[in-house]
């Protein structure tokens, strides 16, 4: 069966589309989220204003730097969940936008060597709600447009769906902090008003209750039904995936709880699949976030405390190219009150030209290019932003045409950190290594006789890269990874 179909609004198209949080994995969050509850410590109660919550996305590409969502689209999207959190005193922080070259993740994160790797990466930054941007979200499932894996507490996105509407990722970030879907039971099933309503689903060998209309129907003489019955809110009323198929923000349909009472299903609920309606949460929904947040799993997410930055509440002012006539081109602005971050971003002719597009994070407020083509429009602007000031404050379009040129960076050094080979076993590995700026990295593999059996020169972007390799065989090696200025040598198993 095809498991759940969403279409997530935007302003101007409405998108066909799946929460790939299946019914499995949501009824692991659902049994965290109750856990939780039976939890004394928990406590839902907290003093002091908004808690600042880590996230940090991982921007893959093709190996070859290619395909990559845009940076400022970062900004736009955690703005936009921001909103959706704001009155439970949540507001997420950008910890590191992060750019990762690995073809695998970036074809299909949900495939073995593409999942592996986010695996890799996820364990090695457990400081950060960590969204792994990539072309789909699954490649055997077309229609899945972003999902949450409560295995390994890792969320996964289209890179299309990294945008103005928050609602998508607001969505996970629900299932990361144990929200189940208010339909949670139905994701797999489709309800059907001739058959009559069931009273359970069974799920990898346990019993969900199906939901009742009535909220004071009592499970046994000291507990709700509502609390134990699919996602275990009562103030989330029963819905049986009626978002699915239905077009519009009030659900007329035929559908009837066991009891026969017509359902009246909350279509606003973030969790819902009502997805051109999607506005909050319930109040005992942002308790449960509150409990998985203060829970010891989430401790990484607690330091360092992140608290409010000074806003920066205006784009950069007097932005402007100088030229020198000969072979660079340097983009300049005044430094913005508050601001820690720039984007640059330009194109020939427009920003939207995607097969020119480059986009620089700074933190400064000039770079220098050395390269642009030669008699070709360019359109640029800049960005500025803080890690919890993030809703963009740009400057508009500013062109030149460039009379001299061609497209590379300068000023940056050629520093590499964090080199580290990962066996992944049947002979393949994992090579991770962040880059200062782009760069060749040369890399080289020996045999324990000490002889060359493997270079090659891996071509590094700025930030984090990863690459997958195998061995012809299996069996002990040493590795060596050089630039002109630093090695880093080790152990290499292929086994
Ligand atoms: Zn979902």
């Amino acid at each position: 069966m095809i498991l759940v179909f969403l279409s997530w609004n935007s302003l101007y198209a409405q998108i066909i589309g799946s929460c790939g949080t299946d019914a499995a994995a949501n009824l692991d969050i659902r049994n965290r989220m109750m856990a939780n509850r039976e939890d004394p410590q928990l406590s839902v109660y907290r003093s002091g204003g908004t808690i600042y919550v880590p996230v940090t996305y991982w921007l893959s590409a093709k190996n070859d730097g290619t395909g990559r969502a845009r940076y400022i689209n970062c900004l736009i999207n955690l703005c936009a969940i921001n909103e959706l959190y704001k009155d439970q005193g949540i507001q997420f922080y950008i910890k590191s936008i992060n750019d990762l070259n690995n073809s695998f993740i970036y074809d299909d994160p949900s495939s073995q060597f593409g999942a592996a790797a986010i695996i890799n990466i996820h364990k090695k930054n457990l400081n950060a709600i960590n969204i792994f941007v990539a072309s789909k979200a699954n490649g055997s499932s077309p229609g899945v447009l972003a999902f949450y894996s409560p295995n390994d507490d890792y969320i996964v996105s289209d890179l299309n769906y990294v945008n103005s509407n928050g609602t998508t990722l607001g969505h996970e970030i629900g299932h990361y902090f144990s929200l189940a879907h208010t339909f949670f039971g139905w994701e797999a099933d489709t309800y059907d008003c001739t058959v009559p309503t069931p009273l359970e689903h069974f799920l990898n060998g346990q019993r969900v209750l199906v939901e009742y209309v009535d909220r004071a129907k009592q499970y046994s003489s000291n507990k709700l039904h509502c609390n134990v019955a699919a996602d275990g809110f009562c103030d989330t009323p029963a819905d049986y995936n009626l978002g699915f198929g239905f077009n519009g923000c009030k659900y007329s349909g035929c559908a009837k709880d066991p009891d026969d009472v017509p359902l009246d299903p909350d279509e606003a609920n973030i969790m819902s699949y009502f997805l051109n309606c999607l506005k909050y949460f319930s109040q005992e929904q942002k308790d449960a976030i509150a409990r998985d947040y203060a829970s010891s799993k989430r401790n990484y997410l607690k330091t360092p405390v992140q608290t409010a930055l000074p806003e920066v509440t205006e784009a950069p002012k007097n932005a402007t190219i100088v030229s020198d006539g000969f072979n660079s081109v340097t983009f300049k602005w005044d430094a913005v009150p508050n601001a820690t971050y720039y984007i640059l971003e330009y194109a020939q002719v427009s920003l939207s030209n995607a097969a020119t597009y480059k986009t620089f994070l700074l933190k400064r407020t000039d770079t220098t290019l050395t390269n642009l083509n030669k008699g070709i429009k360019y359109a640029w602007r800049v960005t500025a932003f803080n890690a919890t000031s993030l809703c963009p404050k740009s400057t508009n379009p500013i062109t030149f045409t460039n009379s001299n040129f061609g497209v590379a960076t300068q000023d940056h050094e050629n520093n590499i950190s964090g080199a580290s080979v990962t066996s992944l076993g049947n002979t393949y590995y994992l090579i991770d290594v962040s880059a200062s700026s782009s760069q060749i990295l040369r890399f080289e593999v020996f045999n324990l006789d000490g002889r060359l059996v493997h270079e090659e020169d891996l071509q590094l972007s700025a930030g984090f890269n990863q690459f997958i390799r195998s061995m012809d065989q299996n069996g002990i090696y040493t590795y060596r990874l050089r630039n002109k200025d630093q090695s880093y040598s080790g152990k290499l198993f292929a086994y």
